[in-house]
C-alpha cells in the first residue's frame, strides 16, 4: 500500500482510484442498450466471484476499484438503463450522478450549517425548488432523508408530536408509554414502506385500521368518515395515497381532507412516485387539492432520477416537525444565518443530499420535470396497451399515470384462474429471462399480474418497441404444443424476484 505514505493529497493519490471508476461508469451507462438488463450470473457463482479474503496488507486503491467491478460483473441489474419496468427504480440523471460523486469527494457533513454551510445551502435552496415543482405550501418544512420509507417515520414523528401536544402530552419527554393511543387510517392497497414507519415511531401496526377501498383502489369517503366517526375525540392519522404502488391510485383529496380535518386527523400523503404528477398540466388534476394535507412523503431516487439514497419529507406544522427531530447539545454550533438540516431530520451525521437533488433539478429545468413526467406516463401507457393486446395477454389496467397491470392467460383449454397466475409468472421469468427487458409481478385484486413501471429518464419509444416485441416473442414460443425447449429452459430456471 505505498500510495498513502507518499505525498499526502498529491493528484496521485486519487487520479487511479477515480479513474478507474470513471472509466467503469462509463462502460458500464454506455453499455446497457446492448447487454442483459437481468442479472447473468446467479448468486451462489458470484459469491464465489466475489468473496476474497480480507489480505493481511492493503493493496492499492486503483487495484481494489478496478478488481471490484471486475469482482462483480453479472450481478448487476440494469436498472440503471431504460429497459427496466420492475419495483418503480428510478435512474440517474447525468448532473445528478456528477453531483452525488461530488457529495462524496466533498465528504461534507450536512448536520449543520456550521459542518457543512454550502451543503445546507443547497438543501435550503432544492428544498424550496422541490415544494414548487410540487405544489405543496412554499411555507412548509421539508427534509432530505435516505428514501419515502424515512419520510413516512420522520413526517409520523410530527404527526405524533403535533396530536399528542393537543392533548397535553409531550411525546419526545413522556415518550408514548401511557399516551393516548393514536389510530392510523388508510386503505389496504398501502406499501409495505409505511407500515413500517408505523412500527418504527412506535405507533404499532395493530393501531393502523382498514378501510375499504373502490375497485379502483380510491380510498372510501364513507369508510373514512364512518372509521373517524367511531372515535370522534381519538387522535388520528390518516394515509392517503398519491400513486399506490400497483396501479398509481391517488385517493381523492378534496373529498377526503375535508372529513379527516372535521375530526382534527392528520393528513399524511404517501407520493413516492405519484406527487409528481404535480409538475405536469397534463397529470396535476391526479393530484388536485393534496397541498391541503399536513405531511407529504416523496423520492428523488424514483421519477426525479436521483442516485439512491434520496427521500424528501414535507410538513405543513413546521414547529410539529422540529419539535420532533431538532437536538441541541452543548458541543453543537447551531448557526442562525443558515437552516441546520439536523433539526429536520432523524439522522445526525448525514451525507449532503441536496447536491444531487440539485443537480437534477437544475439539469432538467421546470420545462424538463414536466416533460420527465409526461414521458414515463406516456411510455408507461403504450407499453401496457400494447403488451396488453397481444394474444395471449389481458389488460388489467391502463395507466393513468406511470403504472400499468397485465395479465396472462394459459392457453390450455379449461384453465383456471391458478393456472392463468402460474402462466403469468412463467411468462414474466421468460421475458426477464430473455435480458430485453425487465418487469416484476404482483398480486392484484387476488389475481397475478405483470407490473409495469416505467420511472426511468432514459427510456425511449425505441426500448418500449423492443420491450413489445419480446414479449410478444415469449407469447408465441409459450403457445401449448409449441413451447420451445429454449423457453421452458428458460421458464424453470427463473424464480420470480
Ligand atoms: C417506493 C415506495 C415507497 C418506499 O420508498 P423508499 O424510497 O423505498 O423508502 C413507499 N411508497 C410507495 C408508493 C413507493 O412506491
Amino acid at each position: 500500500m505505498p500510495m498513502l505514505s507518499r505525498v499526502k493529497n498529491a493528484d496521485s493519490t486519487y487520479r487511479g482510484a477515480l479513474e478507474t471508476a470513471l472509466n467503469h461508469a462509463l462502460t458500464h451507462l454506455t453499455s446497457l442498450d446492448q447487454s442483459s438488463v437481468a442479472t447473468t450470473a446467479g448468486c451462489l457463482s458470484l459469491r464465489d466471484q466475489i468473496a476474497r479474503p480480507l489480505e493481511k496488507q492493503g493493496v492499492s486503491a486503483e487495484q481494489v476499484i478496478r478488481e471490484l467491478a471486475h469482482d462483480v460483473a453479472g450481478g448487476l441489474l440494469g436498472s440503471a438503463g431504460g429497459r427496466f419496468f420492475a419495483w418503480v427504480i428510478g435512474g440517474s440523471l447525468p448532473a445528478a450522478l456528477a453531483a452525488d460523486w461530488l457529495t462524496s469527494a466533498w465528504d461534507q457533513n450536512a448536520v449543520l450549517a456550521a459542518t457543512a454551510p454550502a451543503a445546507a445551502l443547497v438543501e435550503e435552496i432544492a428544498g424550496a425548488w422541490l415544494k414548487d415543482v410540487l405544489g405543496l405550501p412554499a411555507d412548509a418544512s421539508f427534509s432530505f432523508v435516505t428514501g419515502c420509507q424515512m419520510a413516512h417515520a420522520t413526517c409520523l414523528a410530527a404527526a405524533r408530536h403535533a396530536l399528542l401536544a393537543q392533548r397535553g402530552w409531550n411525546v419526545e419527554e413522556q415518550g408514548l408509554f401511557g399516551a393516548p393511543p393514536i389510530r392510523v387510517l388508510t386503505s389496504i392497497a398501502r406499501h409495505a414502506a409505511f407500515e413500517r414507519a408505523v412500527r418504527l415511531v412506535g405507533l404499532g401496526r395493530s393501531q393502523i385500521v382498514y378501510l375499504s377501498a373502490d375497485d379502483r383502489d380510491f380510498l372510501r369517503a364513507d369508510s373514512l368518515q364512518d372509521a373517524l366517526a367511531a372515535e370522534p375525540t381519538s387522535p388520528a392519522i390518516v394515509l392517503l395515497q398519491a400513486g399506490d404502488i400497483n396501479i398509481g391510485a391517488f385517493d381523492d383529496f378534496p373529498a377526503l381532507i375535508p372529513i379527516a380535518r372535521r375530526y382534527r386527523a392528520w393528513v399524511h400523503v404517501d407520493g413516492a412516485f405519484g406527487l409528481w404528477a404535480a409538475a405536469s398540466p397534463r397529470y396535476q388534476h391526479l393530484v388536485r387539492g393534496v397541498e391541503l394535507a399536513n405531511s407529504w412523503a416523496t423520492d428523488g431516487h424514483k421519477l426525479l432520477n436521483v442516485p439512491f439514497d434520496c427521500g424528501y419529507a414535507f410538513v405543513s406544522d413546521t414547529k410539529a416537525h422540529s419539535g420532533s427531530m431538532a437536538q441541541q447539545a452543548s458541543y453543537l454550533t447551531q448557526n442562525g444565518d443558515a437552516r441546520d438540516p439536523m433539526d429536520w431530520t432523524p439522522e445526525w451525521s448525514r451525507r449532503a443530499r441536496g447536491f444531487p437533488t440539485y443537480a437534477a433539478l437544475r439539469q432538467l429545468g421546470r420545462e424538463g420535470v414536466t416533460a420527465l413526467v409526461g414521458r414515463v406516463c406516456a411510455h408507461a401507457h403504450a407499453l401496457a396497451t400494447r403488451i396488453g393486446s397481444l394474444p395471449g395477454a389481458q389488460l388489467l389496467w391502463e395507466p393513468v399515470f406511470n403504472q400499468g397491470l397485465v395479465r396472462f392467460l394459459d392457453p390450455q383449454r379449461g384453465a383456471s384462474d391458478t393456472d392463468h397466475d402460474r402462466h403469468t409468472d412463467q411468462v414474466i421469468a421468460a421475458v426477464n429471462g430473455t435480458g430485453e427487458a425487465f418487469f416484476s409481478g404482483t398480486t392484484w385484486h387476488g389475481r397475478r399480474a405483470m407490473r409495469i413501471s416505467v420511472c426511468n429518464w432514459q427510456t425511449s419509444k425505441e426500448d418500449v418497441e423492443r420491450s413489445v416485441n419480446v414479449v410478444a416473442e415469449v407469447l408465441r414460443e409459450s403457445k401449448p404444443d409449441s413451447v420451445s425447449a429454449k423457453a421452458k429452459g428458460r421458464i424453470s430456471e427463473k424464480t420470480r424476484p
